[in-house]
């Protein structure tokens, strides 16, 4: 295998895989005839992007590797741009801002590719405010497994029946295919981890830049009183961003933030675009307010989002320094039953794995990520039993085993835990309608492959 291949046969997570050949398209005529050759060869292709994913969806098992990274177009126009499948969130980000304008999907994780961003439907921490990529979607330009190019617009309805698949009442879901009849195709493509199309460009929604926006850590003496803030502030309307960092988190970070006061027992990250009333907001939750950090200014909110962002760095820095890949929930609830979930993790963590875990994340949206440290081989096994346990259970309380980092190869057998098999067996049938030999991203979603 070149070492050049091999840069493609593992994601973020550290999910491992092998290939026979790499591809780099350069336009869509070329990526059209490698998906031809394929085809009629019967040979599986996985679609690569940034390689940020936590799933192992980018990771081949056998076959063909397409890589975007030449699909880099990017043009900016007042509302959308249009943007190619290889461009990074990143160069989205600063080319719309002399604009004055951006894109609101933040998965935290800058160097994500636009492409991989329209097949994970990822979201992230503004999403209690804007939702998840498909949502910012006006336009998606896509190739085929038989090599045929398509431009569908918001709208376009897709040409077959598709039935009903009920989605649980979370307020973000990317198990499996969004199913719906009249449903249009944007709906169908987005979050589809490359096993309907391939995303070559998209034209995505750009908002105006609102004339201030503050961000703040606030930090509170127990976790308790940061959850009764959180069930409160959920209700104040003007927030774009509502993430928890959980005492476990919290000491995990204190190496490299000194910072963090010692009498901290849970943090809020907040980002909102109106400073008025947090004052007193802040004193009625009983938030450490002097200790707390509020700007207003870029320069901090950026240092704010490094803050949030080192979490999940650093737990792979720990997993992989382990020799692990990374063993981390991605359950979203319905946000009544937030607390009972955060509850449910609570004691079943700190019986099986104390000092061997964090939480933090999206609580804004009931859905926050617990991430296993594992020192030892016992460990792993442990915190492996518990990852699914917890999947059970939040089904059980009517949520999702995946809210926004889709479900991969890593992940692919929990969808029959979420949908029952009738559901799966539609899923499968849109499946065998677009990609009769099941080339496309063989192994993400569905455990088997029999078509
Ligand atoms: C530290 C860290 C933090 C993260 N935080 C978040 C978060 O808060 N929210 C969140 O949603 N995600 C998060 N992620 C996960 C990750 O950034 C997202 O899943 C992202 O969408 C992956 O984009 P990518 O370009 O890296 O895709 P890849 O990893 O390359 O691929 C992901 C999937 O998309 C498919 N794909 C890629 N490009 C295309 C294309 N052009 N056409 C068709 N299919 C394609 C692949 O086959 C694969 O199935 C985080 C990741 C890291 C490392």
């Amino acid at each position: 295998m070149s070492s050049e291949l091999a840069t493609y046969l593992s994601d973020a997570s550290g999910y491992k895989g092998h290939a026979e050949r790499l591809f780099v398209p350069a336009d869509e005529l070329e990526l059209s005839n490698i998906l031809r050759d394929a085809s009629q060869q019967h040979i599986p292709v996985t679609i690569s992007g940034a390689g940020t994913g936590l799933a192992g969806g980018r990771v081949a098992q056998g076959g063909w590797v397409i890589s975007m990274e030449k699909f880099r177009k990017l043009e900016i126009h007042r509302g959308w741009a249009r943007a190619g499948a290889a461009v990074s969130l990143l160069t989205l980000r600063d080319t719309a801002l002399p604009s004055k304008q951006f894109y609101a999907p933040d998965p935290t994780e800058i160097t994500a590719s636009v492409g991989g961003t329209i097949s994970t439907n990822a979201s992230g921490s503004r999403s209690f405010r804007f939702g998840s990529t498909r949502r910012h979607i006006n336009a998606l330009r896509v190739a085929f497994v038989d090599g045929r190019i398509a431009e569908f617009r918001k709208g376009d309805k897709v040409d077959f029946n598709v039935p009903h698949v009920p989605l649980p009442n979370t307020k973000k879901c990317t198990a499996g295919y969004r199913l719906e009849p009249g449903m249009d195709w944007i709906d169908l493509i987005c979050g589809s981890e490359g096993t309907l199309a391939v995303v070559i460009e998209a034209e995505l929604q750009l908002l105006p830049l609102p004339a201030e926006i503050f961000g703040g850590i606030v930090f509170f003496a127990s976790d308790e009183e940061a959850l009764n803030a959180v069930d409160t502030w959920r209700e104040t309307g003007n927030l774009r961003m509502l993430e928890y960092v959980g005492k476990s988190a919290l000491d995990f970070l204190r190496a490299r933030f000194p910072e963090i006061p010692a009498t901290a027992a849970g943090a809020l990250l907040i980002e909102g675009e109106d400073l008025d009333g947090w004052d007193d907001r802040l004193e009625a939750a009983n938030a450490m307010s002097e200790a707390s950090w509020f700007s207003t200014e870029p320069r901090d909110r950026e240092r704010f989002r490094k803050f949030r962002h080192s979490l999940p760095e650093l737990v792979i820095e720990f997993v992989t320094r382990h020799g692990f890949m990374k063993m981390g929930t991605d359950y979203a609830v319905p946000v009544p039953r937030n607390r009972d979930m955060l509850r449910y993790y609570q004691q079943r963590l700190e019986k099986e794995l104390p000092g061997h875990y964090v939480v933090y994340g999206h609580i804004g949206d009931a859905h926050v990520h617990v991430n296993m440290l594992p020192a030892s081989g016992a460990q792993a096994e442990t915190a492996s039993a518990l990852l699914k346990e917890f999947a059970a259970k939040a089904v059980e309380m009517g949520g999702t085993v995946s809210a926004e980092h889709g479900l991969g190869k890593r992940k692919a057998g929990m969808l029959a835990l979420q949908y029952p098999p009738e559901h799966v067996a539609a899923m499968r049938a849109v499946k065998r309608h677009l990609d009769p030999k099941w080339l496309l991203g063989r192994g993400n979603l569905f455990p088997s492959d029999a078509a």
